[in-house]
């Protein structure tokens, strides 16, 4: 099969179509309409075979799992997601594997109202490069440097779960067909939180998506806000199959270091703390305050049940030698 043919029957009038495309696939560029007083956020994420995914994967979850990843970034901002486009570098043509990992890819771009514009084929090992655009009110999007001594700490759901889903592929860990797959699904299957990312808007005064881990991902937020925290770690929400197959000791290190759960992590006044919470309720997202801002240069600590608590290992990072 050609690329073109390729382009045509996965890609071209396929899922959705928005009324600010001006121009979709087909054409050398994509044209859309921004709306006026908006800025237009941006985000890129590449996933590459054997280092962010298993070669077994189920293509309908890479399909999904590319653009949760690039949604999460756009929820981080607070910004509203409305146009993709797809790298997409394939080791041969399987028609099996592209009709699952496109019905998977559209399916979650549907979901959240987004339109597939444009992107490219190539050969060759097998790596998705995502980039998803979306749109914020001008002013408004949420960064990693708004963070405030004072400000409490939240997370919107539980951490630890993709972590585990991965080392229980690895280990053969003791846990039950129940609660593998519930994690596996958290894995393959991540949410954006998407919602609550437009929620947290003109109330949060800073945001991250946790993809390397809390402390990893906090730490972004300390040394961009210039300001340290204290994060009590029994606080920290976690599922009832994490609660299920590991003791609160074996816990700690996907709970606080692992990443991939695709939470957001932010921070919010006093003020603003119960309005927030409230609010976020109301999109069925039940956030839990973790700790709180201090003043600092970007150092975190951890307390467990009020004792001085020793981190355990880090969230993990490209290129580095550790
Ligand atoms: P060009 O050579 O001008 O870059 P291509 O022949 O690569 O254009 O692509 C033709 C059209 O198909 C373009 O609109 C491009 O955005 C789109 N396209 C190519 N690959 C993909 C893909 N994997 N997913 C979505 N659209 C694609
Ligand atoms: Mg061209």
């Amino acid at each position: 099969m050609k690329e073109f043919e390729l382009i045509n029957r996965y890609f071209k009038g396929r899922g959705i179509t928005r009324r600010d495309v001006d121009l979709g696939i087909g054409d050398d560029c994509a044209l859309v309409s921004v709306p006026e007083n908006s800025q237009l956020a941006i985000t890129t994420d590449t996933l590459v075979c054997g280092v962010h995914f298993f070669e077994d994967i189920p293509p309908r979850a890479l399909g999904h799992r590319v653009l949760a990843v690039n949604l999460s970034d756009l929820a981080a901002m607070g910004a509203e997601p409305t146009w993709v486009s797809l790298a997409l570098t394939l080791p041969s043509v399987d028609l099996e594997w592209l009709e699952a990992f496109t019905e998977g890819l559209h399916e979650i771009a549907e979901y959240y109202n987004v339109q597939v514009i444009g992107g490219d084929t190539t050969q060759g090992p097998l790596t998705i490069t995502v980039c998803a655009k979306g749109i914020i009110p001008k002013g408004k999007a949420l960064t990693r440097s708004g963070a405030k001594v004072g400000d409490w700490i939240f997370v919107t759901g539980p951490l630890g779960d993709a972590g585990l889903a991965i080392e229980a592929r690895k280990q053969g860990l003791n846990i039950t067909p129940e609660n593998k797959q519930d994690v596996e699904k958290r894995f393959y299957f991540p949410t954006p939180r998407v919602a609550a990312g437009q929620v947290l808007r003109g109330l949060a005064t800073s945001a991250i998506d946790v993809s390397d881990g809390l402390v990893a991902d906090l730490g972004h937020i300390l040394r961009k806000s210039n300001v340290n925290a204290t994060v009590q770690v029994e606080k920290v929400p976690v599922s009832e199959a994490m609660k299920a197959t590991l003791s609160e000791q074996e816990r700690w290190p996907y709970v606080l270091s692992y990443g991939d759960d695709y939470e957001l992590l932010f921070t919010v006044s006093d003020t603003n703390k119960s309005t927030l919470a409230n609010k976020l309720k109301q999109y069925g997202v039940e956030a839990k305050c973790v700790g709180q801002i201090l003043a600092g240069n970007g150092q975190l600590e951890l307390t467990l049940r009020g004792q001085k608590f020793a981190l355990p290992a880090r969230g993990y990072e490209h290129f580095s030698n550790e």
